[in-house]
């Protein structure tokens, strides 16, 4: 048994174990063994930003209680770390600093600086999750960028396209005119702005009169292709089916009807445009509609707007206005707070626009999505909805392709001819099309040999809504279904929409199964002032200042103990204080225990006999275990957390050690036997308090289980070292009772010496403890040692009857005098 030093110094500790458990190689998952029953967990690849935020803190440290814990509970644990490269935003960044737009270079050379700025971020965000202490097996380390990753998102994308899955289409998308890219409806945003509602006269065909119109886009005029009513509306359903003019561009349209227009909305008649709106697609394709482009890829409008074309949106809506007032057609103009969608990414207005696109078929995954998701078992429960609601909610097919460079290339080409396309076969994949030619001779359907490479490549959720089956091994390994569903798919809150959702939509059309058992959800960070945390609203903490600070195990307390699973966490420095305030008070016990246990050899029966207290300790802890087990179980950090805090301060700490600090310290007058016993608690309730500290926080409990525990128990870690059974059986119900009362009467003793300003070890010459009845006075006695002991009492009196004196705050009928020395 080793001493602890004096001071506890985290960025020491915490940096060696983390060095040594690395070495140890115990995060590793064994793929051969076949005795352990394996659990998975499904991480999440993160999109690098560079920035590992107070968010990720609480992800991973989610992440990590749940593979430490499991580990501990004999399970193999698969514990991955993959990185979601592609994406816009790094697209986005390149062309910042190398202030180009993505088509003005080579895309082999943009790529190229996508992955060098990819590589700068991943270097600070690993940094970050080793630093907080993550049990990651970094022998599976990944990157969705390269190749081989590649790969796996082809392969799928070749399945799918065989089961039917993916097609072609030219349908309406969502737009960033900003990227120039095609997006999916999960990265489209909703903001409030100010907008204006401009009330413009149609005149009917074939008389004088004129209708209203309140639009906010008055720039599409030139893509109006219809004029609608509500049929139900009596000012205007004689209309229907007249047709009027187009202002400014000198057409005519057909006047419709439909249910979906709000006769309260403006003015009751609308414009119908391709595409203003959602609203427009539904009304075009349900009336068949000719559709008339405005917009060309990069926001600006096309020939089809005649003298505006060539306009940005904003300034053919202005030029309009101008055309409008001066043609004596514009009746007014309101202000309006409008909802618009925005893209995720840049938050550029988005449109839409027709293109070829490719498309996953997942609108008709649905009902297996929802019956999948109930299957699921979700921490907390009342998060599935929010799954299954998105779900119903959407109203496109998922678009699957991109126009950017920095993704996964889509294995296609067409064939120059006759314009069929061919999809590489499955034993071709990795494959970049743009750089490789298809290995076939010829056009089976035209014999045509010139071929096409589709330059459009996937949306990265592509890349990372497979990982289930990744992580599992496949396709690689011939068992990858005994890792699959995977056992948890932890998520974020504002993730379920793209992260649980894709994940699920793919793998039930890939392998017809749920990729996941159960979903770990949290939530998000909030700043002090309680807004979400953003760098925007000044109320940002940096993770690295704050494990700089406090070091990981005070940070981890913080994410277990800030609130309930899924709900919304403050970040508060006061929180993290009081984290490392416990593991201050912890190392205090232990350096304590350090010395009292020298020469101490543990599971000596017969050289002990536990006293009440010991006893009282001893079943509070195996209540406690069961308790921190179960919460552990259903993923409650923070319940978990609360019970072992409380216990290991008040009732370890204050009551237990302070009231046999005696016995240890003074075996001549206590007996031998009854210090072993003190010893022999002191060791087991210390050893079970790491043990279940452990995947919170895992590097002080083991500092001191290496110095303490290691010779005996043989672990090479604690971390690997058994969960403690729950044996409730040993809980001893009358030994609490008991312990309760006598913890009491010292507890009140010691108030009143502070009361009355006096040190703590201040001998009282006599306390008479009036027990009030015979069975009180028994117990009180029986614990006579300890009560002398520490309240340092020179002549103890139990008496059985009623007295009078300062009563015990929990036993009105326990009253006692102590007479002080003078
Ligand atoms: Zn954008
Ligand atoms: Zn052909």
């Amino acid at each position: 048994m080793q001493s602890l030093p004096k001071k506890y110094n985290f960025a020491e500790i915490e940096r060696k174990w983390q060095q040594t458990w690395e070495e140890l190689g115990i995060y590793h998952f064994d793929w051969n063994d076949t005795q352990h029953t394996p659990f998975t967990i499904d991480t999440p690849p993160p999109y690098p930003s560079g920035d590992f935020h107070m968010g990720n803190i609480l992800n991973w440290t989610y992440f990590d209680i749940l593979a430490r814990y499991k580990r501990m509970r004999g399970h193999n644990v698969l514990f991955p770390q993959g990185w979601d490269c592609h994406g816009l935003s790094i697209e986005i960044q390149v062309e910042k600093e190398h202030n180009v737009r993505k088509r003005d270079v080579p895309h082999i050379k943009f790529r190229k600086w996508c992955e060098q700025l990819i590589e700068k971020y991943i270097a600070i965000m690993k940094d970050a999750i080793v630093k907080l202490g993550c049990s990651i097996d970094w022998t599976t380390e990944y990157r969705t960028m390269n190749p081989d990753y590649w790969r796996r998102t082809q392969l799928s994308f070749i399945l799918l396209h065989k089961k039917g899955y993916m097609y072609q289409g030219t349908h309406p998308v969502n737009w960033c005119p900003r990227c120039e890219t095609a997006i999916a409806d999960a990265e489209v945003e909703y903001v409030k702005r100010q907008g204006e509602l401009h009330y413009i006269r149609f005149q009917v065909e074939g008389n004088r009169e004129q209708l209203l119109i309140a639009t906010s886009r008055p720039e599409f005029i030139p893509a109006c292709v219809a004029v609608e009513v509500n049929p139900e509306d009596d000012r205007f359903k004689k209309y229907i089916g007249k047709k009027t003019n187009v202002p400014i561009v000198n057409r005519t349209v057909t006047i419709i009807g439909d249910e979906a227009v709000d006769p309260d909305f403006g003015t009751g008649v609308v414009q119908i445009c391709t595409y203003g709106d959602k609203e427009d697609v539904k009304t075009v394709m349900k009336h068949k509609l000719p559709v008339i482009t405005l917009l060309t890829e990069n926001g600006r409008i096309t020939e089809n707007g005649s003298k505006y074309a060539g306009l940005t949106v904003n300034q053919a809506r202005k030029a309009m206005v101008k055309d409008l007032v001066a043609a004596g057609l514009l009746e007014k103009t309101e202000k309006l707070i409008q909802e618009v969608g925005v893209c995720a990414r840049c938050k550029s207005h988005v449109e839409i626009l027709e293109r070829k696109q490719w498309f996953m078929k997942t609108r008709e995954l649905t009902d297996n999505v929802e019956k999948a998701a109930n299957e699921v078992l979700w921490y907390p429960d009342y998060m599935k909805t929010r799954l299954i609601d998105w779900a119903r909610s959407l109203d496109w097919d998922w678009v699957i392709s991109r126009q950017r460079v920095f993704a996964t290339p889509i294995p296609v080409w067409y064939c120059n001819d006759c314009s069929e396309p061919f999809l590489a076969e499955e034993d071709w994949v990795p494959i970049d099309p743009k750089l490789e030619k298809p290995r076939i001779d010829k056009c089976p359907k035209c014999g045509g040999n010139v071929f096409i490479p589709e330059i459009d490549v996937f949306d990265t959720w592509m890349d990372s809504s497979i990982t289930c089956a990744v992580h599992a091994g496949w396709p690689d390994r011939k068992d990858w279904h005994r890792l699959f569903p995977a056992d948890v798919h932890p998520s974020g809150i504002d993730i379920i929409r793209t992260w649980a959702y894709y994940l699920m939509v793919r793998h039930l059309a890939l392998f017809n199964e749920k990729p996941y058992k159960s979903c770990l959800i949290n939530g998000m960070v909030l700043g002090s002032d309680g807004r979400k945390m953003s760098k925007s609203l000044k109320n940002y903490v940096a993770a690295p200042e704050v494990l700089g600070k406090y070091g990981s195990d005070a940070t981890r307390q913080w994410a277990a103990a800030g609130g309930a699973t899924g709900s919304d966490i403050p970040f508060r420095w006061p929180d993290v204080e009081y984290g490392r305030r416990f593991l201050v008070k912890l190392w205090n016990v232990s350096k304590f225990a350090a010395k009292l246990l020298q020469g101490f050899v543990p599971n000596q029966t017969g050289t002990f006999v536990l006293q009440p207290l010991d006893k009282w300790i001893l079943s509070k802890l195996e209540k406690l275990t069961q308790k921190v087990t179960d919460a552990m179980e259903k993923c409650q950090f923070n319940i978990a957390m609360e019970e072992i805090r409380n216990f290991t301060w008040h009732i370890f700490c204050d009551c237990y050690v302070e009231a046999v600090k005696d016995r240890l310290y003074k075996p001549e007058t206590h007996g031998e036997e009854r210090k072993a016993a003190a010893q022999h608690t002191l060791y087991e309730v210390l050893y079970r308090v790491l043990q279940l500290l452990s995947p919170v926080t895992p590097h002080l409990t083991e500092e001191i289980y290496q110095a303490i525990f290691a010779d005996f128990k043989g672990y090479p870690s604690l971390q690997i070292s058994p969960w403690p059974e729950c044996t409730l059986s040993l809980a001893d119900d009358q030994a609490e009772e008991q312990g309760n009362l006598i913890i009491a009467v010292i507890g009140e003793v010691r108030r009143e010496k502070a009361e009355k300003r006096l040190p703590l070890n201040t001998q009282i010459k006599k306390l008479t403890v009036y027990a009030g009845n015979q069975k009180t006075a028994e117990i009180i006695k029986e614990s006579k040692d300890d009560i002398v002991g520490t309240c340092k009492v020179a002549n103890l009196e139990v008496l059985a009857v009623k007295g009078s004196g300062r009563e015990l705050a929990e036993y009105p009928e326990v009253k006692f005098v102590a007479e002080y020395e003078r």
